[in-house]
């Protein structure tokens, strides 16, 4: 029986569910700044058994993705540096210092979207993934030959 309320696809990301059914976690831990646990991901998702990590090195193109955060992230901060000393130029060092403090802070947050992110790159949404992946788990039964 599906669930009459249907988590919308921003929610879903970023809460980082899984992207097919957007009901099942797919890191273990919640918490990205447990740094001993902050690349556990399931190999499966719980609820419909999509599997997180088709091919050895699928999350190198994680990598991409978090290059364009990152930048995102230290324009914003750099905006917000901006707006409150009025001259940048003047105060490089704090900017950098800043940045780097900022970056360092948020780069388990930033790992962990940029692989869910990509993974909703690749897999589509689908209401139905829990009972379609039940029906791919009956048997197969061949009539040809
Ligand atoms: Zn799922």
């Amino acid at each position: 029986m599906n669930s009459p309320i249907s988590i919308s696809l921003i929610a879903a990301l970023l809460k980082m569910k899984c992207p097919r059914c957007r009901k099942g976690n797919a890191f273990k831990d919640t918490n990205p700044y447990h740094l001993k646990h902050v690349g556990e991901m399931y190999a499966f998702c719980p609820v419909c058994n999509l599997n997180y990590c088709p091919e050895p090195g699928f999350y190198f193109g994680g990598a991409i993705v978090s290059y364009p955060l990152m930048v995102t992230f230290n324009l914003l901060v750099s905006t917000v540096f901006y707006s409150i000393t009025r001259d940048i130029f003047n105060h490089i060092m704090p900017l950098m210092i800043t940045l780097t403090i900022a970056s360092i802070s948020i780069a388990p947050v930033m790992f962990r979207y940029s692989r869910v992110i990509f993974l909703y790159f690749l897999v589509r949404y689908d209401k139905n993934s829990k009972q379609n992946n039940l029906k791919l788990q009956t048997p197969i039964v061949s009539t040809s030959l």
